[in-house]
Formats: C-alpha cells, structure tokens, sequence
C-alpha cells in the first residue's frame, strides 16, 4: 500500500530505527493531533528532531578526531578535580566514536522506542547518569544528562534559527497552537550573580528575539511566548533583570517574556524575594519546578510536598512544573484546586526519570483529575525522550488515553486546561476553547455512530 503524503512529511523529519513500527503508531494518532493543544513545559534547549542528532553523529564520526580526544580530555580534567558529575560520563567517551546512550536511542542516534509500549518497557533507564556535583543521585536524570553530552560534542544544537522554526513546524503537525519555553536568564551562569551587564542583556534579549522572530515568520499559526528560569536564586539578580527589562525601549521583549519560573529540585521558598520582584514585574510564575517525585520515592515525599506548597504560597504560582506528588495529599489537592493552580504533568518525563516505578498505566494523573486539581499535558524535554519530533505532546496524550484509559472528554479538558492556564492572548484561548469543544462534538457522535454536528 503506498504511504501517504502525510506519512512521508513524518519519516523525513523523523529518525526512527523502526519506521514501520513509528508510521503505524503515527497513523494511529491522527484524532489526537487534530485536538487543538498548547505546550506550556518544554526546555527550549531540548527541541531537536532526532532527525539533526541522527546527522550531527554521522557527520561527528565520519573524522571524530581530534574533537573527541579533545572532549574526553576536558571533561577527565573535571573529573580529576572532583567532578562527580563528569566521573560519571567520561565513560560515555570511552570509545572511538561517539554514541548515543541506550535504551531510548540507537547508538547512531534512532529513536529506538517509537512505541509507547517500547518507551514503558525501556524505563527507567539502569545505569543513566544522575549526580550532582555533590555526588548525590538526583533522581536518576533519565540519563538526560548523558544525552545531552553527546549531543553537544556531536555540534546539535537547539539554539539554532532552524531547529526553532522546525519545532514550530512539527508544532502544527500535533495540533499546537501555543507554545511556552522555559529559557535561561541573562548572564546567570556565575552562581549568586548580582547584576546583569549590559553586554550580556543585549546578547541575551537579541539572540532570543531572534530566534522567536525567526519561528515565527516561519510558521505563523505557532505562537511563542518565552519563560525566563534563571539559575541563580537571589533577590539582586531579579532586581538587575527587572531594572533591564524596564529600560527595554520598546515592548518587542516584554510581549516575548511573559513568564518565570525555576528549574531544578531547589525549594521555591529559597527564592521568596527574587519572585516577589520579578512578579512586580508584570512576569506571571509558571514552568516552577516542584514536586516531581512521586509516593514511590517515600524518603523525598514531606520535602516534596513542601515544595509544591512553596511553589504556591511563596513563588505565587499560576503553574507548577510536575507537582504529580500532590496526588494522595488531600490539603494539597485541594490548595491547588481552590487557587486554580495547573500541574504542568509530563508522563513520559515522570517514567524516564523514575518517578512512575511501576510503569505509565501507574501514573497519579487520573487520581489528580479525580481531586479535581487543574492539570495540562507538556513534552519538559523533547530530544532527550526520544519524541518523534521537536515537540513530542501528541504522545503524552496518546499516553493518557492507551495507557491510563482517559476518555476523550478527559483529553478534551486537559487540552482546554492547557489554553486556559496558558500565557496566551485572549482572542487565542477562546478560538482554541471554541475548536476544543468542536472537536469533542466530533468525537463523541462519531462513538455514538452519528454525523458530527458543528
Ligand atoms: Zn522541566
């Protein structure tokens, strides 16, 4: 049987090293990209189509020295000056070529889990790289980590003009309309940085200007709106930012940043003065990470829960990143319910990074919805879930409804959920809200063997 056209735009832009397997499943997902969605987790570092990774290894390996002699030199030198961290993945560099780590990918950088029974049996990932550099295991990683090693030795980068506009452009393949992505700030790679050169505002706010302009001129429908995580926490870093972001001459970045939030496992509460300053800002606090662990984790769970209580109360959150170990915890649900408050739920992320030991069909999502807490679906991170594409959300919600048995009303809410809690424009929300409700029409007198009414 020929391959549709459709079918044939999917294989070019994926990598799969099953394709047959990665067509069926993409085949079967067609209702679920015609669902009008937005992506409000998603690291703007984390949006390759395997389809780069799979080029960038090849053209790595074709002459890999002396850059991966280089490379193995650089990070032995962290290793030997204590480097936790780094001890763990210099074996990752032990060889005469460059490979991707297993179970997700192939060692030439395939998606080797195009099924999401492949991606549920693959996890967790045993032996993935995980420490800090104060040598504890932070809670496996999902060997993110060592994928994003290889990938940056390899020359992908994310932070490129086309893989912007490529992400926008698989966006509208999977039905997303609005896109959030979490970035970094300004100059805060200097642990407890107190002001913000200009220099490095200007590189900051142009480069990604830029790169936003560019995915938007390239796929208009998408629409893109940027949320600043800085890594350093302290209160005189936010008063810098909000110092810059107030003298900006014109308001192309305050219509571009519209959010912040944290990455991360630190409590939120550590960070009470800086969200105070950037929220006066006009910066809504979304993407803040907390509470990705679940009850399977017993140690973690009171400092889990703690920091979605953080998230809350001290950070003024409108979204948490994760939060799924509110589940079972009845104050909490319901502190998240009557403050509207949306839980960002990642399931692919949760089971590669091990917070969903007994696989996806186990995830606490439906016990969430069922206590009522508003929760959307999101990617966190594309390339380093082996997603399909730069995007990857039409698999959480095929994961939702094969694997945790949500029905499309349920589907249908969470995608509302997601335009609702959304930093998009009204006239955005309420189009997408009137299509969601089409669709759901569509889908329920389809089940009930009657023509769709619109
Ligand atoms: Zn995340």
């Amino acid at each position: 049987m020929a391959q549709s056209e459709e079918a044939r735009r999917a294989m070019r832009i994926a990598c799969p090293a099953d394709e047959g397997a990665f067509l069926r499943d993409y085949a079967a997902t067609a209702r679920l990209r015609a669902l009008p969605k937005a992506q409000l987790h998603m690291h703007g570092d984390a949006i390759l189509r395997p389809r780069r990774i799979c080029d960038a290894l090849a053209a790595f390996n074709a002459s890999p020295e002396p850059r991966l002699a280089r490379a193995r030199a650089e990070l032995g030198a962290e290793a030997a000056a204590g480097s936790v961290r780094a001890q763990h993945l210099l074996p990752l560099l032990d060889r005469p070529t460059l490979a991707m780590p297993g179970p997700l990918w192939t060692p030439d950088g395939r998606v080797a889990t195009c099924t999401l029974r492949q991606f549920d049996d693959a996890c967790p990932i045993a032996g993935a790289t995980g420490w800090n550099d104060d040598g504890e295991l932070w809670h496996g990683m999902g060997g993110s980590r060592d994928m994003a090693l290889v990938v940056s030795i390899a020359g992908a980068s994310a932070r490129s003009a086309e893989a912007w506009a490529e992400a926008s452009e698989d966006a509208v393949r999977e039905g997303i309309r609005w896109v959030e992505y979490a970035v970094g700030g300004p100059a805060d790679d200097a642990a407890g940085a107190v002001r913000i050169r200009a220099e490095a505002w200007t590189e900051w706010r142009d480069g990604l200007l830029a790169l936003r302009q560019h995915a938007l001129d390239a796929v208009p429908e998408v629409g893109i709106a940027l949320v600043v995580c800085p890594s350093t926490p302290s209160g005189a870093y936010a008063a810098a930012f909000a110092a810059h972001l107030r003298a900006e001459p014109d308001g192309r970045l305050r219509e571009a940043v519209r959010g912040v939030g944290q990455v991360g496992a630190s409590d939120p509460a550590e960070r009470v003065e800086a969200y105070a300053i950037f929220r006066a800002a006009g910066l809504v606090a979304v993407n803040v990470h907390a509470g990705e662990w679940t009850v399977a984790r017993p140690a973690l769970v009171a400092q889990s829960r703690a920091s979605v209580r953080s998230a809350v109360e001290v950070a003024g959150a409108r979204r948490i990143g994760h939060g799924i170990i509110a589940a079972g915890d009845a104050e909490l649900c319901a502190l998240l319910r009557e403050r509207n408050v949306c839980l960002e739920v990642c399931l692919l992320s949760n089971r590669a990074l091990d917070n969903c030991p007994l696989g996806l069909a186990h995830h606490p999502l439906p016990a969430l919805l069922a206590a009522g807490v508003p929760c959307c679906l999101a990617t966190d991170n594309a390339y380093k879930l082996a997603a399909p594409n730069a995007m990857g959300l039409v698999r959480e919600y095929q994961c939702a409804a094969e694997l945790l048995g949500l029905d499309a009303r349920s589907l249908a809410a969470l995608a509302a959920a997601s335009f609702e809690h959304s930093l998009a424009p009204a006239h955005v929300k309420a189009r997408a809200l009137a299509d969601i409700g089409a669709w759901l029409n569509r889908e329920e007198r389809a089940a009930a063997g009657l023509a769709a009414v619109e």
